[in-house]
């Protein structure tokens, strides 16, 4: 497992940040300069459909043959698949590094890669 890559610099003061200190998800500061940045953009994409394919696999390999069913499973299955890769792929496959420009994700007419990770945990039961 890697702490230090030589693809984890910042691009800006390029120091060495520690994989610790990489957000997959969302815009990260250098600890070193305060640079704003990012990992680069497609990582973050290849690791959602790894995830989706593995949300889909995983139930089919334990046998569950019902597409409702595998609809149904393969949604908390994403989440759990994409936290766990977002946790270890980094240290395998260190991410490199670009500086954060908000223009970028509006330009290629894509939403915010943070706001469908961050679905709001509300289960307001009961309200009694
Ligand atoms: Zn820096």
């Amino acid at each position: 497992m890697y702490v230090y890559s030589e693809k984890t610099r910042c691009p800006v003061c390029q120091a060495r940040v520690n994989l610790e200190q990489v957000r997959l998800l969302q815009p990260f500061v250098c600890p070193i300069c305060g640079a704003e940045l990012q990992v680069v953009d497609g990582y973050l994409r290849t690791l959602r459909i790894i995830s989706f394919v593995l949300a889909w696999l995983l139930p089919l390999a334990f046998g569950v043959r019902n597409v409702l069913l595998l609809f149904i499973l393969s949604v908390p299955l994403y989440g759990v698949m994409l936290a766990l890769l977002v946790y270890l792929v980094k240290h395998f496959f260190p991410p490199r590094l670009v500086r954060h420009s908000r223009s970028d994700g509006s330009m290629l007419g894509l939403r915010d890669p943070d706001t469908d990770n961050r679905r709001p945990q509300h289960t307001s039961g009961g309200a009694k």
